[in-house]
């Protein structure tokens, strides 16, 4: 299939997906139930292939099949809007409450899209597409259940590589798509430790067990402590969110236990397990020295996004080949946010593209960003981006496996 003739095609669609974006734009919903936005899409995908509907969450599993036979490729849109109150001038804005602040309308748009192609050209497949709509993606990991539900399943065959699209409101020039091999985005999880002492009367501390001290102690000596025992070239972040203990109506009482909430970002899987192992044993150390009891737990933590060195490498090819070399930029260092298309591309292989898409006239440098709720995408982006999802999966299954 000539990536070029999928471009010029795409084009066609673009006022399509222009509109499917921004009705769904307007109906934006939030975590792992989707039922509009689930219904919306299946309103765009009919009569393209099976179509396979989650148990637990609003997914949709759509699966192209090839005209000749051979191995299953997946592709992946994710579906879910965030809790911001939209502050745009788009006359599209929402107004429920959720926002497409991450731009997860103008992923689904090119998902749909490239079922379009890929389904015209399916006479040119040699196996199969898997184009996933998956909820849940900001912190709960509905790749995760997607994944435990046999979604990447539906060919009867497992899935040789998955790919998928990002787009950016700032911080990537228009219209250019960035990848880079290996680790491309951080593990991002939650450390929350809760210090258990014993109350008391603030004038006499050493009579209680103070649990705030060991808890400042905690905080401020962490970071200074993984910086002796992990090595400084595979770098972890630990930033507290929150903290809590007392009354801030009183001074005089020593409360019972003291806690604080961070996030942990880890770039390599031996330091996303090792950091687990380091922080008990300083938290250990400081409960022991006080004789408090802390408490930890880890929680919620996406898997580092590692992508494969070959997917990268086809990627590049095909942008290079497809749209020009303008178009493709190697990222120098991956970026600290976290994704659950780590899990998919963990248990699949493939990897991860990153699409600028800010508005025409203004800074990407300063432009507001994804999550703000002052972010603005430009669509004009889909079609080259649908194009690029079909022209993957026909790269990866044009010819006949050797
Ligand atoms: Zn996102």
């Amino acid at each position: 299939m000539d990536h070029k003739a999928l471009v010029a095609e795409a084009a066609t669609y673009l006022e399509t997906l222009q509109g499917i974006r921004r009705e769904l734009h307007q109906i934006p919903e939030f975590a792992l139930e989707l039922p509009k936005t689930q219904e919306r899409i299946l309103g765009s995908i009919k009569g393209l292939g099976e179509i396979t509907l989650g148990k637990n969450l609003n997914s949709i599993a759509l699966l192209i099949k090839g005209a000749h036979p051979g191995p299953t490729v997946l592709l992946r849109a994710d579906m879910d809007a965030l809790a911001v109150q939209e502050d745009t001038s788009e006359d599209f804005k929402s107004t429920n409450g959720y926002m497409h602040a991450c731009g997860h309308d103008l992923h689904m748009a090119m998902g749909i899209g490239a079922a379009h192609l890929i389904a015209t050209h399916k006479d040119k497949l040699h196996g199969d597409v898997v184009v996933w709509f998956q909820p849940g993606e900001e912190g709960h990991d509905g790749a995760g259940v997607m994944l435990e539900e046999g979604a990447h399943m539906v060919s009867g065959n497992k899935p040789i590589a998955a790919y998928g699209i990002h787009v950016f409101s700032a911080m990537l020039p228009n219209r250019v798509f960035a990848s880079r091999p290996g680790t491309m985005m951080a593990s991002a999880g939650d450390l929350i430790v809760k210090v258990h002492g014993a109350g008391g009367h603030g004038s006499s501390p050493w009579m209680g067990n103070d649990p705030i001290t060991p808890l400042v102690e905690a905080i401020s000596g962490l970071q200074t402590f993984l910086n002796k025992k992990l090595n400084a070239f595979d770098p972890v972040i630990i930033n507290v969110g929150w903290l809590e203990a007392g009354d801030t109506h009183t001074t005089n009482v020593i409360p019972e236990t003291a806690s604080f909430g961070a996030t942990v970002r880890t770039f390599s899987r031996e330091h996303f397990a090792k950091v687990r192992v380091v922080v008990a044993d300083y938290l250990d150390g400081i409960a022991k020295s006080y004789g408090v009891k802390i408490e930890h737990e880890f929680s919620n933590a996406t898997k580092v996004l590692i992508n494969e060195v070959d997917a990268v490498a086809r990627i590049e090819r095909v942008v290079k080949d497809t749209f020009g070399p303008q178009r493709y930029f190697d990222m120098p260092t991956p970026m600290a946010g976290g994704e659950d298309m780590a899990s998919i591309i963990e248990e699949l292989g493939g990897a991860f593209i990153f699409y600028g898409a800010h508005k025409p006239g203004v800074d990407f440098m300063t432009a507001p960003v994804n999550h703000s709720n002052k972010a603005e995408f430009d669509d004009t982006v889909l079609a080259d981006g649908a194009a690029l999802l079909a022209a993957l999966a026909f790269d990866h299954l044009g010819e006949p496996a050797a």
